[in-house]
């Protein structure tokens, strides 16, 4: 495993769309195994591809220590009720700001194993699924946060 470097707001990459994974190789199982060094080493609770410059549709998601979700081509199948949220991301450190996410989401996306599986989450395991598969599409949170909410936060004390 490795850690790789985080790109930030001004990278172009974070406003790609990423592409679909035809093939579980070796190199998607490292992407996903540096994802999640990478997301640790950061504290964060999520970390896509594309935010290490991989433009590949995979994601990782640990808002609970040690369940670590890897969802490969996620897509969110059902959204229910909203909640408003406060977000930060990785890739834009230093801000904050609130969203309207959906407070319920399932979604389905392929495991490191091949097979499909569908996960249905609440609360902040929701946004943070939501948050990142917008990753994949070039989609920041600063695109989405309810207007004069922005607030800035020294990125060292955040956690
Ligand atoms: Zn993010």
């Amino acid at each position: 495993m490795a850690i790789r470097k985080i790109l930030t707001e001004q990278d172009r990459a974070l406003r790609l769309k990423s592409r679909p994974v035809t093939q579980i190789t070796p190199h998607i199982l490292e992407l996903l195994d540096d994802l999640t060094e990478t997301m640790r080493r950061a504290d964060g609770c999520g970390l896509a591809a594309p935010q290490v410059g991989v433009l590949r549709c995979v994601v990782v998601v640990e808002t609970e220590p040690g369940e670590v979700y890897e969802l490969i081509n996620p897509e969110i199948t059902n959204r229910q009720g909203t909640q408003r949220v406060l977000e930060g991301c990785l890739s834009i450190p230093g801000k904050q700001g609130f969203t309207v996410r959906p407070e319920q989401v399932t979604v389905r996306a392929l495991a490191r194993d091949g097979k499909t599986y569908e996960y249905t989450a609440h609360g902040l395991l929701a946004q943070a699924f939501c948050h990142e598969i917008d990753h994949l599409d070039g989609i920041l949170f600063v695109d989405k946060m309810l207007p004069g909410t922005l607030h800035y936060v020294d990125p060292n004390e955040e956690k």
